[in-house]
């Protein structure tokens, strides 16, 4: 039964440590002896093909024993290191797509998050994102419902006692777990709780866009490091892999020169009521919101900052949805390198998340772009008489885990993160140039930066 032992602790990571070696059993059916788990975890170390005893038998349904199916454990090489993934034995031929093994580090070994905030954003996909997480889990919650709160907590396995509500949202000082506080608020609350989060010592995952002016950005990034605490804002887009290659293809001039890019995003909203609909709490209406995809996304792709940029606004009269925030905003942006840029993002007609970078000798477009799932690439050039149109499909990953475990990375290997402050700082003058070329009618200068990347950190290797 020795072997029973060893093979249990070796199964940690994927049962729950809690497991018991008679829980295990009933598991693993009580018709498995010892022996036989004995022989497979004896294989899974040294990597040798195992089969099974012909001497086992099970109770089939007429009650006769008949021997029990032939089973084999392949090799596998099995790395010491839990950055590395397991390789099982390969079967594919190489013509076809290459998958992933994922290898999520243990449970204790992960950066431990706080959420605060728990809405739209929150439930429906950062919670269910660090099931896909390899790096991060979710170890404390902030919400002002002790009701909806009780039961994220119960979903996600938060302790009732790392459950705070907004008064006691200092107290998460004293949590060894909460090593991220993720803000997940209305726009207009995020410097505040950003600057509070970083004087509970922690560092701080913030939502896009950062914040509510060029001020607040700068308080943020001023707190954080007052606090020698790191500070990312929640690009998630920089981090996803059809948008990291479209980058890549911009970069290397795969079509030529870029001159041109157009990009668009729009949705249908509802309720008058909302923040988002709340000039104080918002900072703004489409652009903020989802207009700042096309600027970020831009920005991202080029490498480059803005020195122009010319807007037009517009909201229906008497729509009691923009009373307060803009339905329409349009602009035009001029890059250093001679690439012009026209958007556009619109809160009053159907979604649509797309742009399309023209070079000299071809075009790359996403459609959806923006979208949290369902990123399509489009490329088209020409070769003699034929104009190739192409859909690459990459392998789909979780933006929200992969962007996550980015920052979690950040914090265990003490890196700059890639999307820091001063990321989300650009974007909020760009805006607030967009919203006085708006009002006054003629173009805006920006500062001309002549340095690429200047406002981010290292590239992550991984998307
Ligand atoms: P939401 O309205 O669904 O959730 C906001 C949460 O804040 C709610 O739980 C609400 O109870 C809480 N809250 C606390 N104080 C509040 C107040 N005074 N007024 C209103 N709510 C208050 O919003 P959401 O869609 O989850 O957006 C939250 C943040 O996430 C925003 O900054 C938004 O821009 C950002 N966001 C980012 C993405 C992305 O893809 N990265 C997508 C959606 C939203």
């Amino acid at each position: 039964m020795k072997q029973l032992d060893q093979f249990i602790e070796w199964m940690h990571g994927s049962v729950p440590q809690e497991v018991s070696r008679q829980q295990f059993l009933q598991w693993a059916g009580r018709g498995i002896t010892a022996g036989v788990v004995g022989s497979l975890a004896a294989s899974c170390r040294t990597g040798q093909p195992t089969n099974n005893s012909p001497s086992i038998t099970y109770t089939a349904s007429d009650g006769t024993r008949v021997p029990s199916s032939s089973w084999q454990t392949p090799p596998a090489k099995v790395p010491d290191n839990p950055e590395q993934p397991i390789q099982l034995e390969e079967w594919k031929a190489k013509t076809e797509k290459e998958t992933d093994t994922p290898a999520p580090l243990p449970n204790d070994q992960r950066v431990g998050y706080a959420i605060v905030g728990l809405g739209h954003l929150s439930l429906d996909e950062l919670l269910p994102a660090f099931g896909e997480s390899k790096k991060s889990k979710v170890v404390a919650l902030v919400s002002g419902s002790p009701e909806k709160m009780r039961k994220v907590a119960q979903q996600y396995g938060v302790k009732p006692e790392s459950c705070y509500s907004y008064q006691d949202y200092d107290k998460l000082k004293d949590n060894k777990e909460v090593q991220v506080i993720y803000i997940v608020l209305p726009n207009s609350m995020h410097a505040e709780y950003t600057i509070r989060g970083a004087q509970a010592g922690k560092h701080i995952l913030c939502e896009k866009p950062m914040a509510n002016s060029v001020q607040e950005c700068q308080a943020m990034i001023d707190a954080c490091k007052k606090a020698d605490r790191k500070l990312m804002v929640a690009y998630r887009i920089q981090y996803e892999p059809n948008n990291r290659m479209i980058r890549q293809m911009v970069q290397d001039q795969q079509y030529g020169t870029v001159k041109f890019i157009e990009a668009v995003n729009n949705q249908n909203s509802a309720n008058p009521q909302h923040w988002r609909h709340i000039k104080a709490l918002a900072g703004g209406g489409a652009l903020p919101d989802i207009g700042l995809y096309c600027l970020n996304t831009i920005r991202y792709l080029l490498g480059e900052e803005p020195t122009e940029v010319f807007a037009y606004q517009y909201s229906t009269p008497g729509d009691p949805r923009f009373r307060e925030v803009e339905e329409l905003m349009s602009w035009q942006m001029k890059f250093p390198s001679g690439v012009y840029a026209s958007c556009a993002t619109h809160y009053g007609v159907h979604e649509a998340r797309r742009y399309r970078v023209y070079g000299e000798r071809g075009w790359m477009e996403l459609s959806p772009a923006f979208a949290y799932k369902g990123i399509q690439m489009q490329t088209s050039h020409a070769e003699g008489k034929i104009e190739r149109v192409e859909q690459p499909k990459l392998t789909e990953k979780n933006q929200f885990a992969t962007e996550m475990d980015h920052f979690s990375e950040c914090i265990m290997q003490n890196k700059q993160p890639f999307t820091p402050g001063e990321e989300g700082l650009q974007d909020q003058r760009i805006m607030e140039a967009i919203y006085q070329s708006a009002k006054e009618g003629k173009p805006v200068k920006l500062p001309e930066i002549k340095t690429k990347d200047t406002f981010r950190g290292p590239m992550p290797k991984e998307a």
